[in-house]
């Protein structure tokens, strides 16, 4: 094969016919520059016009005939401001009217007598039967049509750029294809009975029949899950490489952990504890998810684990999200810990630098310690004198980038224990958690107070504030979540700033208002959250940097302003704010219940408190890119492959594993480990 051959990808779209400089300016908009990137950009939906029928026995509804332009005129509609083009066609078997609008161009292509193919929707006008703006090609013999008389591309149509512009580019590179390189090992395609890439790429857009399209579907959504699955068995096994210190099993420090304690741990706590004890003994690190709903008891489950470690001589390390989380887990942890003898250091961003320096040093000598912090621990200055075990609070997952860091910091890579409470489903866990060993809590301690979630239109607001009022009077707490810090001009959603001025000056104006958001000092922050905390703030208005782990016993109500532009899993997570003391607990979820699809999916979150199921309900109304977009940023751009067919993925898992179960496959298949290596570097914390 020449280069020349597969030239043609790399060409900028601006030299391709029929596109001129705003055509590729719309592209360029959807990230699409050449013609490579052209051809894998697949059409949204398709509409079946391949049926050809006679006038006489069309029905309304989609319908494609053949016949020629009996009359065809243009005119100009004073009345509507409009350009109309009318035609009749005929078949012989009978006539239908046409109208188009603002197409006058199309009376001189379409002259008298032109044979023709129309393919849209037929309805009823006036009693006669009449087509609006319906596609119309001319009937030339060998040439392939477009738009009519075939399973029709529609492609997703942003930047006011149309499908039928979209497939006469598309069209013409269909030749090409021939000469693009597949990637795809050989044996693996025949095993798993896929198509080439070239078949696939072809009938992704121009179909001829719906098991064409399937096949190419089949074959496209294969590619997209097995790199992906590849890349999370490939970072497993390079785990498992790694030294890691074995932490011995000590049943007394377990007693003596759990004494302190002062509680029993549920059996989930013991089977993920256990789960997690036995890594630790292992001399290659561990790599686990510790999953669980908010206020499930991860955070105990992994003192324990860092108790055994800092009893092996090991250092400890709790990384989470924000600083408000860090000193609230400081100041939970220290005095535990401090029974059992072991010191608590703290390392943030912002700290005064003498603080911070003297912070670091204790990190560098090998006194066992736990140590919390933010992301500040992956900081440059950072260095770890025995670290053992890396705990990660409410994130996803730890990239390899992050893992690279902490190996260089503490000299080897640490055994890492992830802990989120967003529930990850099944399907996902196959995917992009492929290289993440998983412990699940699924229970609360007993003797929590249940939430009543209530879904009220934003009309009902009113009768709301006088709930939280109640509430309020009688002692307790509220937050407040809004989903902006500022008012937007584009979005016609609440901002916290906005939203706290119009409460503190109206409906809660008897009350104390507070503000919190990721913006504020993190002094700032901090204050707040102490002053909520303590009590001398009654209602908090706030955006979801309180979504993680905050936890104010007293507070009683939740309360979400345009609960519709958030996941179900986040509004999970934000109900978990409250329900953490003695006292009944409430969710209130203001939306403008009659736009559309609202309904269906805030119902789910009113109905259920499993955050499983909430999980999956969202992974299929909403998809994965909106629920894990945070952690994923390019990483899982799935077209074609739908992360909740679990059968199409386990067997495309199985594929993947035995193509590695072949320890020569990567050296033999270049072009896949190179695939590997870009995937690789994409699943990183931000
Ligand atoms: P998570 O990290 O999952 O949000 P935590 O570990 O912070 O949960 O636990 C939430 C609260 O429940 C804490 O106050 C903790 O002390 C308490 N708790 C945890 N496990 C138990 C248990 N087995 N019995 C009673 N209380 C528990
Ligand atoms: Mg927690």
């Amino acid at each position: 094969m020449t280069t020349s051959e597969h030239d043609w990808q790399t060409r900028p779209v601006e030299s391709l016919t029929g596109v001129g400089s705003a055509l590729a300016a719309k592209l360029a908009r959807l990230g699409i520059q050449t013609a490579g990137e052209l051809v894998r950009h697949y059409p949204r939906r398709y509409d079946d016009f391949s049926q050809i029928i006679p006038i006489k026995s069309m029905r309304p509804g989609k319908v494609t005939f053949k016949g020629q332009i009996e009359r065809i005129a243009a005119r100009y509609a004073r009345g509507r401001k409009l350009h109309l083009t009318e035609a009749i066609i005929t078949d012989g078997t009978g006539t239908v009217k046409a109208i188009w609008f603002n197409q006058s161009y199309l009376a001189k292509t379409f002259v008298q007598g032109t044979p023709v193919l129309l393919s849209g929707e037929l309805k009823f006008v006036r009693n006669d039967l009449a087509m609006q703006s319906p596609a119309i090609e001319k009937t030339e013999a060998g040439r392939a049509t477009k738009s009519t008389a075939r399973i029709v591309p529609v492609y997703g149509e942003t930047s006011g750029l149309s499908s039928k512009q979209l497939r006469a580019v598309m069209l013409p590179l269909m030749p090409l294809l021939a000469t693009i390189v597949d990637e795809l090992p050989e044996t693996v395609r025949q095993q798993n009975q896929l198509v080439d890439l070239a078949t696939a790429l072809q009938h992704i857009h121009f179909p001829e029949n719906q098991s064409q399209l399937a096949a190419a579907k089949a074959r496209l959504a294969f590619d997209e899950l097995w790199y992906l699955m590849l890349t999370s068995l490939v970072i497993k096994q390079e785990i498992a490489t790694e030294p890691a210190p074995a932490i011995g099993f000590e049943v007394e420090v377990a007693q003596e952990f759990t004494r302190q304690l002062g509680f029993e741990l549920t059996p989930h706590q013991k089977q993920a504890a256990w789960e997690i004890l036995q890594d630790l003994g292992k001399t290659t690190p561990m790599n686990r998810l510790l999953e669980g709903d908010v206020g499930s008891g991860k955070t105990v489950v992994a003192a324990m684990a860092a108790t055994m470690v800092m009893y092996a001589g090991y250092q400890a390390a709790l990384m989470v999200p924000t600083e408000v989380l860090a000193r609230q887990h400081a100041a939970s942890l220290e005095p535990l810990f401090a029974k059992l003898g072991y010191p608590v250091s703290l390392v943030l961003g912002g700290q005064p630098a003498a603080a911070a320096r003297a912070a670091r040093q204790s990190l560098q000598t090998t006194e066992p310690r736990l140590i919390i912090g933010t992301q500040a621990l992956l900081s440059d200055a950072t260095r770890f004198g025995r670290l053992g075990l890396v705990i990660v609070d409410e994130q996803h997952r730890f990239g390899v980038n992050q893992r690279q860091l902490l190996k260089s910091k503490a000299g080897s890579l640490p055994h890492l224990l992830t802990m989120t409470a967003t529930p990850i489903p099944r399907t996902l866990q196959l995917t992009v958690y492929g290289d993440l060993d998983i412990s699940i809590i699924g229970a609360v301690p007993p003797g929590r107070t249940a939430i009543t979630t209530k879904l009220a239109d934003t009309a009902k607001r009113e009768e709301v504030y006088q709930f939280v009022r109640e509430q309020l009077t009688a002692g307790r707490q509220a937050f407040v979540v809004c989903p902006l810090i500022e008012d937007s001009d584009t979005r016609q959603v609440k901002s916290v700033t906005s939203e706290y001025e119009r409460l503190k000056f109206g409906p809660f104006t008897r009350y104390k208002v507070g503000l919190l958001h990721g913006r504020l000092s993190a002094a700032d922050k901090a204050a707040v959250m102490d002053q909520f905390a303590a009590g001398s703030i009654d209602i908090l208005v706030t955006t979801t940097v309180i979504e993680v782990g905050v936890n104010v016993p007293n507070a009683t109500v939740m309360l979400i302003e345009n609960a519709e532009t958030f996941g179900l899993a986040a509004l999970h997570q934000l109900r978990g704010r409250v329900g953490r003391g003695e006292h009944a607990s409430y969710c209130y979820l203001l939306a403008d219940t009659k736009s559309t699809g609202t309904l269906e999916r805030l119902r789910a979150i009113e109905k259920s408190t499993d955050g499983f199921r909430l999980a999956q309900i969202d992974l299929e109304l909403r998809g994965p890119g909106q629920i894990y977009g945070r952690m994923q940023h390019g990483q899982l751009e799935l077209d074609q492959a739908d992360l909740t067919d679990v059968a199409t993925l386990t067997k495309v898992r199985q594929s993947a594993l035995k193509f590695l179960s072949d320890p020569q496959s990567l050296v033999k298949y270049p072009q896949v480990l190179a695939r590997i290596n870009a995937l690789k570097s994409l699943t990183s914390l931000d």
